[in-house]
């Protein structure tokens, strides 16, 4: 089977919303979702980046944004800035539940801070978890919490999910839509790309509108990096890439992680399941087209979307990867789609 390492998820998010669930969630694997552990195991998922998502108290459950991309056209409005001290305990929980996992899983699963980490872990058959986090609510002006983050393993940062943070601007849920969509970076957000790359943090594009990302390609000295987007010429969303951003990611050394929501996979938007392999073949081709074969991988977002009924959840990965097969991959060209491009993009980011 294919190892597979993911760029992102939100099956922490799903811990928080039902603690009291937490291990036949993860453990057991009888609560539905698209991850656990007995399927993570069934699909070849290696390893990935786990997110620390902030949900908002208006559109709690994201049900509202579901409905709404169910019939394109849309353009949903984003919730309120929310502010540090509003959104610290919960980013705090899902650090907790993301340790938690590996204290439980009876050596199965591994908090990852190096790729040295991540590949030793691999070998061993250990699932390499990697925190991430979605949208930089939890972090104050003065990014006192980047360094409490850290020190609990984070290493990778978004600074939107798509509502606004004092950092930046993120893309509303908008089809048809451009990412062009409100200013760049603040003051404050010049401030945490600096110390991102001083701590060796990976910054996430996906959610940041162009400003915002034209900003981030100016100041960093990292590969600019999308954990979980398409290509804007295949689905035209305000999420997905436009290929002077693919050029700037391909400049810099970067990836882009291929998003299985079917809102940014298909031409028509749609929250739909129902799809063949087409689409996905398409943005794959058209990001190996613009990127290169060495800056293009996987970024799931398993647990925060609905994917096509082909993948399904992780345990479908299998078949994903037959697909790719069949559309005339060979095996090298898979092997770095599946987790080589992730980890070399991840030691060019957080150095050896
Ligand atoms: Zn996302």
């Amino acid at each position: 089977m294919t190892a597979v390492f993911d760029g992102h998820n939100d099956l922490l998010l799903r811990l928080f919303k039902a603690p009291e669930k937490r291990e036949a969630i993860w453990l057991q694997g009888t609560e539905g979702g698209h991850l656990d552990l007995p399927r993570m195991r069934a699909g070849g998922f290696a390893g990935g980046l786990f997110a620390i998502y902030v949900p908002s108290p208006v559109l709690e459950d994201l049900d509202a944004l579901h409905d709404a991309m169910h019939e394109p056209p849309y353009d949903v409005p984003l919730p309120p800035l929310m502010r540090a001290d509003a959104a610290l305990g919960v980013a705090m929980a899902q650090a907790g539940h993301f340790h938690w996992m590996e204290r439980v899983s009876g050596g199965a699963f591994r908090c990852c801070r190096t790729v040295a980490e991540i590949r030793a872990a691999m070998a061993e058959g250990v699932i390499a978890g990697v925190l991430h986090m979605e949208g930089a609510e939890a972090i104050g002006p003065d990014l006192d919490a980047l360094h409490l983050f850290a020190a609990m393993g984070l290493r990778s940062i978004g600074p939107v999910w798509s509502r606004p943070t004092i950092f930046g601007h993120g893309v509303p849920f908008r089809f048809p839509s451009g990412p062009d969509t409100g200013p760049g970076l603040t003051e404050a957000g010049v401030a945490l790309v600096a110390e991102c790359n001083r701590l060796r943090i990976m910054i996430d594009l996906s959610h940041l509108n162009e400003a915002g990302f034209r900003d981030v390609a100016r100041l960093s000295d990292a590969p600019l990096v999308a954990t979980h987007s398409n290509a804007h010429v295949v689905c035209a969303s305000s999420r997905n890439l436009t290929d002077w951003q693919l050029g700037a990611i391909r400049g810099s050394g970067g990836m882009v992680g291929l998003n299985f929501a079917t809102v940014f996979l298909r031409p028509d938007g749609r929250d739909d399941p129902v799809m063949g392999w087409e689409p996905v073949l398409r943005h794959l081709d058209h990001l190996i087209g613009a990127l290169g074969e060495d800056h293009v991988g996987f970024g799931s977002d398993f647990d925060g979307a609905v994917v096509p009924r082909g993948i399904g959840d992780v345990a479908g990965l299998p078949a994903l990867i037959g697909a790719l097969r069949t559309h005339g991959f060979g095996e090298a060209l898979i092997a770095k789609l599946a987790r080589e491009n992730w980890l070399a993009v991840l030691e060019r980011t957080w150095g050896g």
